[in-house]
């Protein structure tokens, strides 16, 4: 049985009708650049994640460089994060001129680790204290960071917090949706995430007004009014196509959460009755809502055999991340060496994500576990 990593197809048949007719409006209006089916979907996300402002911008990567912008970093500033992310989150770090400063993760949720950020403060001296600008705790696979110390750290040293909501739309932490717990949230409409596009877009949204005004200025080049340019800002606008079809998929990302959550706990169901609790980890559960963008593994030996074990079985399976973000070649200037992150490091060399996807069967979730076991031979 094939069993893909991801199968967007199937997602496509079910909503195919809804898809083509608000595409054949855009046709229609020849209006391709913002405009209503934008404004539309930034209010609807704004509805979704309980906050006051959403603005749609080119892609995730784009909605944490504005972000970095609108927040005023500049070159020589500092910006905390986590070294076991996507590129993209300190790579906006890094375009902006300012220095990523890494903390390490937490080895059950990996995301970024509060105790850890205070470490890598406290090893800071006054003048690296005073260039810190901002936080990006990233909510990795669609669990939420711990904000809740991350934000009295932010307070401590009046940071902007900037999340990196890319993975987690819908998610949440006591009570509150992922972004909008800091100053700006970021998300990404990239196809594999659970609310895509049909190509890259993304999102950022806000409570604050000031912050909003800025971004739309950023966004169109800095000009306000046109082509009067107070601010330096850049081509950062979402298509009024990729607008329309996400307006469409937001009204069934519930149902395609609910689905990943329970696909999740039906691997937990099939792994508990095989005795793999040495072979594997399974990601703890939490009483804040994952949305399981990823079902992410540990295996603490034979983790690329058993990746190229289920590749041959037709299983598909992926790592993320191989490489943490320190040990990256285009940041060897900044000095980071092998052992300066050993729970990042440890989770680039044992973590395997699974398949979780809405429309994956009962069926093809128990080929994936029999393959696991046999795998193992128990
Ligand atoms: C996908 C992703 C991004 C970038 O989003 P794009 O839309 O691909 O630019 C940033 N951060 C994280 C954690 C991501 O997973």
């Amino acid at each position: 049985m094939k069993v893909p990593l991801l199968d967007l197809k199937s997602q496509y048949q079910a909503i195919k009708e809804e898809i083509l007719s608000v595409t054949r409006e855009v046709y229609e209006s020849q209006n391709f650049i913002l405009g209503p089916k934008v404004a539309a979907l930034e209010e609807e996300i704004a509805g979704y994640c309980g906050t006051k402002h959403a603005i749609g911008v080119s892609s995730g990567t784009d909605a944490l460089l504005i972000s970095l912008m609108a927040a005023g970093i500049e070159p020589g500033d500092r910006v905390i994060t986590t070294p076991y992310t996507f590129f993209a989150t300190a790579g906006s770090v890094a375009r902006t001129g300012a220095i990523p400063v890494f903390a390490d993760i937490d080895p059950v949720s990996y995301n970024i680790s509060p105790a850890a950020v205070e470490k890598v403060i406290s090893n800071m001296n006054r003048e690296e204290i005073k260039s810190l600008r901002a936080i990006i705790p990233v909510h990795l696979y669609g669990q939420c960071a711990d904000m809740g110390p991350i934000l009295e750290i932010a307070a401590r040293y009046h940071l902007t917090v900037i999340e990196d909501a890319a993975q987690a739309i819908g998610s949440g932490y006591r009570g509150n949706r992922a972004g909008s717990l800091g100053d700006y949230g970021c998300f990404s409409f990239f196809p594999s995430k659970n609310l895509g596009a049909f190509g890259d877009g993304g999102m950022v949204t806000t409570n604050s007004e000031t912050f909003y005004e800025k971004l739309r200025v950023l966004r169109v080049h800095g000009s306000d009014p046109k082509y009067y340019h107070r601010l330096i800002g850049g081509n950062f606008r979402l298509d009024a196509l990729q607008a329309a079809i996400v307006s469409v998929k937001l009204k069934h990302l519930e149902s395609w959460t609910e689905a990943r959550r329970e696909n999740a706990a039906r691997y937990r169901t099939l792994f508990s009755d095989m005795d793999l609790d040495r072979r594997i980890q399974i990601p703890a559960e939490n009483q804040d809502r994952h949305i399981y963008n990823q079902f992410v593994i540990s295996v603490p030996e034979k983790r690329d055999a058993l990746r190229k074990y289920l590749q041959e079985a037709g299983i598909g399976s992926e790592i993320y991340y191989p490489v943490p973000l320190h040990l990256q070649e285009c940041f060897s200037y900044l000095n980071g060496k092998k052992g300066d992150f050993p729970v990042a490091e440890h989770a680039a060399l044992h973590t395997l994500a699974l398949p979780v996807y809405p429309e994956l069967t009962a069926d093809q979730q128990a080929c994936v576990v029999e393959k696991i076991r046999a795998f193992f031979g128990v």
